[in-house]
């Protein structure tokens, strides 16, 4: 997401573009992998608004659509910019690095749960917890 991508968001949905709200958009589409809001806001640097108001903020991109978040194992929510093909992550216990996992082959599944029990999936959420490349090679 540009900055102008970022812009033209915000006001189709209504939001004014204040400078927290872009750098917020922004940290978010530079970031490789989903962050809280406390990552946020420590990334915002100088001058950023408080970490009430990034929450506050990352809820209504949420509520909108812009950004989709995801609920990890260690109970954090962290936000990623919506848009983009549906996938799922990849979660080092040993640094923290989370990855996206490209495709999703749950399908089955949920054609599983519709055939035996008239259950109609509507989304999923799966994350995958290990041990990324990095700390495999070098044990810490
Ligand atoms: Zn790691
Ligand atoms: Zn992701
Ligand atoms: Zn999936």
């Amino acid at each position: 997401v540009t900055p102008f991508e970022s812009r033209a968001l915000l006001s189709r949905h209504r939001l004014r573009p204040t400078a927290g709200r872009l750098g917020i958009l922004d940290l978010l589409a530079s970031s490789g992998s989903p962050l809280s809001a406390a990552e946020v806001h420590e990334g915002l640097g100088d001058g950023r608004p408080d970490l009430a108001t990034v929450y506050r903020n990352l809820e209504r991109f949420a509520a909108a659509s812009i950004v989709r978040p995801v609920r990890f194992e260690d109970g954090a929510r962290r936000y990623e910019i919506a848009g983009g093909d549906h996938h799922h992550h990849l979660v080092c216990t040993t640094c923290g690095e989370i990855e996206d996992l490209a495709s999703c082959r749950i399908e089955p599944f949920a054609e599983a749960a519709l055939h035996r029990h008239g259950f109609q999936v509507a989304s999923h959420s799966l994350e995958f917890y290990g041990t990324c490349r990095k700390c495999s090679i070098s044990p810490h």
